[in-house]
């Protein structure tokens, strides 16, 4: 290992040890870089790595909120501005019991680079708090995003930071929290939260982007394999915003996703999640606030295995749209054993270090990153930002061609910095080298 790398790794491994998961994606992305950490020497000199990996600045307060039953609740909030190089702090929220600091670092590490190859200058950030929404009511919701923005309002901006969702955050808490923002600074700043409502200044297409940047990204996989997503299975995880997007676009192109997850289980669909009916179910299912997948089984009468993963099924493509860590090196072991081809990461960190590798060093597996191919929400969020300062607002189609331009090009960026290092179809590795270079190159020419 370089010298270098292995001294900013074990410097932050002193530092934070305990933060497992912006350690875990801190240290898959330093082995990722390397190869071009010899490119220039001022990465050393002016020790960028350091400034690289670790937050510009992050900040946590709490965020007192009262229930229903007159009890008061005190959560903890946190925002993390990680990196500025390329434009003002963007990243979502997470409201969810397992959010800390070490869950913000590594959502706001992994935006910094996801963002950088969009095209679009965003920087990185991220943000959240241990609220959790399951089971909440309206009114609860409400109160806890009007209290997290008086926490919040004075330290983002158009310009500034530009928070958007997440896990646990939807449109409906976009809204609040927008609300609340507009009347403590008494602005109609609609650039300063994405994912808003298509009636106060939302882009179109933004609630498919996730998942539809994702397919996207594939589809270019398939054509580089010379094969395209007909009849193809796919395995995908969560039931969320991502996996709604994935079922819609994949089906749209003749795949058919297979599964869906929860924390209770999987369902297995064998005609797949493919109708108009089942994606509004899931939609429905999500808005419940119950986080159970069950209810999909029992409404379409197909199979629930409860407690266990999707990545038993044997499938042409997997794609994890849940959440960190959700597949560990038995999941992998049974992927590669279910000989499956394209394995493509649309949730951030979807996998442990091990299973990661144990997937990327399979010859007959095809990988790719959250940090590309997950990507497409974030891009379409920065195409609002677009349209906001424009006082415009593109058409469905307008929004849908440039985000599947943006993942193209995302994905030529990946495969031509593989190419380049002599690394062949890393795309993973091509990716992370590709955002790593465009930031280092901003930071150099932007001074200490
Ligand atoms: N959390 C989202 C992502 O994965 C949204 C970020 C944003 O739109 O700012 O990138």
């Amino acid at each position: 290992m370089n010298e270098y790398v292995k001294r900013v790794s074990q410097s932050l491994e002193q530092k934070y040890h305990h933060e497992t998961e912006y350690l875990q994606s801190v240290q898959a992305w330093l082995e990722m870089i390397e190869p071009a950490l010899c490119d220039d020497s001022r990465y050393e000199k002016l020790d960028l790595l350091t400034r690289m990996v670790e937050p510009e600045r992050m900040f946590t307060f709490l965020v007192p909120w009262v229930d229903d039953q007159g009890i008061a609740h005190t959560c903890h909030g946190y925002r993390v501005q990680f990196n500025s190089a390329i434009g003002p702090y963007k990243g979502g929220l997470r409201f969810h019991p397992n959010v800390n600091t070490s869950v913000v670092k590594f959502l706001g590490f992994e935006q910094t680079y996801k963002n950088a190859l969009t095209g679009l200058p965003i920087g990185g950030a991220s943000g959240g708090a241990d609220f959790d929404p399951r089971g909440k009511s309206n009114r609860e919701i409400m109160r806890f995003c009007q209290s997290f923005m008086t926490a919040l309002y004075r330290y983002m901006g158009a310009d500034t930071d530009v928070p958007a969702g997440d896990i646990g955050v939807g449109s409906r808490e976009i809204g609040y929290l927008y609300g609340t923002y507009k009347r403590l600074t008494g602005r109609s700043e609609s650039g300063a939260l994405t994912g808003k409502g298509l009636t106060y200044g939302g882009s179109k297409i933004r609630q498919e982007a996730a998942g539809f940047g994702t397919v996207y990204f594939l589809a270019r996989m398939l054509e580089h394999q010379k094969d395209t997503l007909e009849g193809k299975c796919i395995a995908v995880s969560g039931f969320g915003n991502m996996s709604w997007g994935v079922c819609r676009k994949a089906s749209e192109l003749g795949g058919k996703v297979v599964t869906l997850s929860g924390p209770d289980g999987y369902i297995y669909d064998p005609d797949g999640v493919a109708t108009q009916e089942k994606f509004d179910f899931l939609l429905a299912m999500r808005q419940s606030g119950d986080d159970r997948v069950e209810a999909y089984a029992d409404r379409f009468g197909v199979e629930f295995y409860a407690g266990k993963k999707p990545w038993e099924v044997p499938v042409d493509i997997v794609i994890p749209c849940a959440t960190q860590n959700e597949l560990d090196v038995e999941d992998a072991i049974s992927i590669v054993a279910n000989k499956v081809r394209y394995y493509v990461e649309a949730a951030n960190m979807p996998a442990t270090a091990t299973a990661l590798k144990l997937l990327r060093l399979t010859p007959t597996i095809l990988t790719a990153g959250s940090k590309a191919a997950g990507s497409g929400g974030v891009a379409v969020s920065a195409l609002e930002m677009v349209q906001n300062s424009l006082r415009y607002s593109w058409s469905r189609s307008e929004v849908d061609r440039r985000l599947r331009c943006i993942m193209s090009d995302i994905y030529d960026a990946s495969a031509a910095a593989a190419e380049a290092y002599g690394l062949g179809y890393d795309l993973i590795a091509g990716n992370d080298i590709a955002a790593f270079k465009k930031i280092a190159t901003a930071m150099i020419a932007q001074g200490l």
